[in-house]
């Protein structure tokens, strides 16, 4: 565990661009993720946030919702590709959409992990919402 995020912000981070940051969505401060989005490393995502020591998978099992909504996220980058191979190329070979989908699937494919998780904690969980008391201080000294 890096000790990153372990002083009070000064001001947190509004809720879009502290998704768009992979903050944890009842602090707004700590990291969801351990590492970088695209390393050699993998994806490693942390068990509880740095900062205010939620527990990101609020319960058992609960991130295979995150594989529908990430689902979602692959139809549309799919049919945003094919479109727009076949505006650029005007191209009948199956073979060129079939290319192309799976790069794109392959290399969307850690973004794709991250953001779903991302969103079903923001915008799809009820009942979890920022909580700015545990924005002011880490849970270490609480
Ligand atoms: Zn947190």
């Amino acid at each position: 565990m890096t000790t990153d995020n372990i002083n009070a912000p000064e001001k947190t981070l509004p809720e879009f661009k502290a998704a768009l940051h992979a903050k944890c969505p009842k602090c707004h401060t700590g990291n969801m993720f351990a590492n970088s989005m695209y390393g050699f490393s993998g994806q490693k995502m942390y068990t509880n946030c740095p900062y205010c020591n939620f527990q990101f998978e609020v319960e058992p099992g609960y991130f295979y919702v995150a594989m529908f909504v990430s689902y979602g996220m692959n139809i549309i980058e799919m049919l945003t590709f094919a479109i727009g191979t076949f505006m650029l190329t005007h191209s009948e070979s199956p073979w060129l959409y079939v290319g192309i989908l799976f790069a794109v699937t392959f290399i969307l494919s850690p973004f794709n992990y991250r953001y779903s998780r991302i969103m079903l904690l923001y915008w799809l969980t009820p009942n979890l919402h920022f909580d700015p008391e545990r924005a002011k201080k880490p849970w270490a000294e609480r």
